[in-house]
């Protein structure tokens, strides 16, 4: 396990043990599957990934772990206004969004330069920034290379 991975579950049986909630084997594996997936994910894709595994965890309880995850402070809610709610580990660095418009793939980056040059600007105009997000949105490669083949 690495060193993450051991924070962000320390974090989270605190969170439970203050809320006088119990830490349950199905919320754990959930857990597990989020953090060893290591990417943004929504609760569709995390549950049909634990049914291949743990074929009797429901639907709903992906849904109330993931949201349990968010009050926790350990996943950060994404909404890119696809009417989609994607979940990411908090506490890691920020990440920008590449968003394709047909298939709907997120892809995360970072890039330090980008970052930087926000920070300068915002300093420029006396701005103190509390959040941002940046979202790149177009067509990824494999859509790309499709709309190539069938035209
Ligand atoms: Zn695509």
């Amino acid at each position: 396990m690495n060193q993450t991975k051991r924070k962000v579950k320390e974090q989270f049986h605190l969170f439970l043990s203050n809320k006088g909630l119990k830490g349950t084997l199905q919320r754990s594996l959930i857990l597990d599957a989020f953090l060893d997936l290591d990417r943004s994910t929504h609760i569709d894709e995390l549950y049909l990934i634990l049914r291949g595994k743990h074929p009797n965890i429901g639907h709903a309880t992906v849904y109330r772990a993931l949201r349990l995850f968010a009050s926790a402070g350990i996943a950060r809610e994404i909404n890119l206004g696809d009417g989609l709610t994607r979940y990411g580990v908090a506490g890691g660095r920020r990440h920008d969004y590449l968003v394709c418009n047909d298939c709907g793939t997120v892809t995360e980056f970072e890039n330090g330069s980008i970052e930087r040059y926000q920070a300068e600007v915002a300093r420029s105009m006396g701005f103190t920034v509390q959040s941002l997000k940046i979202e790149l949105r177009g067509v990824c490669n494999r859509c790309m290379a499709q709309a190539g083949r069938h035209s």
